[in-house]
């Protein structure tokens, strides 16, 4: 079709410009890097009389990581390098087990709790651990109300956030649900803590059981988590085995595909019946539901 001259001034341009959005959309997809679904267990999910033969039991299963408890870790490195080694999986997160509480209304139990977690942080980074989970109150633990606590915790994670990249891990900010942490509920609004602190090393988690209780979708939730989601807890709508009820995986997982998630996805969960069957089948259940959840 010839163009005259009014064609090209107004048309040619938008026409431009469509191809352009056009092309980001697409490149905003395929431009992330393929998801992948690593899979990987709180150690008291799994059966066995130590860490080592637990490790051993989940390279048999396929697992890839193995989520450690923070308390006490730094006395505990050798024993958890010792149980991995030789097995497929790696250290995914260290979940939490420092003392104090960040937003405590008292700056004494404040302080303790930066101390603390400066403290776990060392082994959880010699660990190659993704990060450290943190919830920054539980229900109960402050007087402060959420906009006090915000403040607080905004001008608290920087150094916490330094600490960690210079020992080679992360601090995750996990949401919880109302009956357990009011101050912290949903994907985005931990996004949004990670976003006005601007620190690389201060990230965040989505845990499905939650998430079940609080977003209004699995896949809104990651999708606004974006690039700050860095671990994930795996449950059922009961807190079982994913499997074990009607919970689907398939919305959370196409919101992991749409951001290129590249860390573990972790059973934080209880077990129906016998652990040796029904682990195995839960972790085919989750291999489906990534295969199923299509973008
Ligand atoms: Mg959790």
């Amino acid at each position: 079709m010839r163009m005259n001259r009014r064609d090209f001034m107004f048309k040619a341009p938008l026409a431009g410009a469509g191809l352009a959005i056009a092309a980001k959309g697409i490149s905003g997809i395929t431009d992330a890097p393929r998801a992948v679904l690593k899979l990987s267990s709180q150690e008291g999910v799994i059966p066995g009389q130590n860490l080592r033969e637990k490790a051993r039991r989940m390279d048999k299963w396929g697992f890839d990581g193995l989520e450690v408890w923070g308390g006490g870790l730094p006395k505990r490195i050798e024993e958890v390098k010792d149980a991995i080694k030789g097995t497929r999986l790696r250290i995914s997160a260290v979940c939490a087990g420092y003392k104090g509480v960040l937003i405590s209304d008292d700056k004494s139990v404040r302080e303790q709790a930066v101390k603390s977690i400066k403290e776990i942080l060392p082994a959880a980074g010699d660990l190659e651990a993704t990060g450290l989970i943190m919830v920054p109150a539980f229900n109960g633990q402050t007087k402060l109300d959420h906009v006090e606590g915000r403040k607080i915790l905004v001008d608290l994670l920087p150094e916490l956030g330094e600490a960690a990249r210079k020992a080679g891990t992360r601090v995750l900010l996990e949401p919880l649900n109302r009956g357990e942490a009011w101050f912290l509920r949903q994907l985005a609004d931990a996004a949004a803590i990670c976003r006005d602190v601007n620190h690389p090393a201060v990230c965040m988690m989505g845990d499905f059981y939650h998430m079940g209780i609080e977003e209004t979708s699995d896949l809104g939730a990651f999708i606004s988590g974006g690039k700050y989601v860095h671990h994930v807890h795996l449950a059922s709508r009961k807190r079982n085995l994913p499997g074990q009820d009607k919970r689907s995986f398939r919305g959370g997982f196409q919101g992991l595909k749409w951001i290129g998630y590249q860390d573990y996805c972790s059973f934080e969960c209880g077990v129906i019946g016998a652990r040796e069957v029904e682990i195995p089948k839960s972790l085919a259940f989750l291999r489906k539901e990534w295969e199923k959840a299509v973008l």
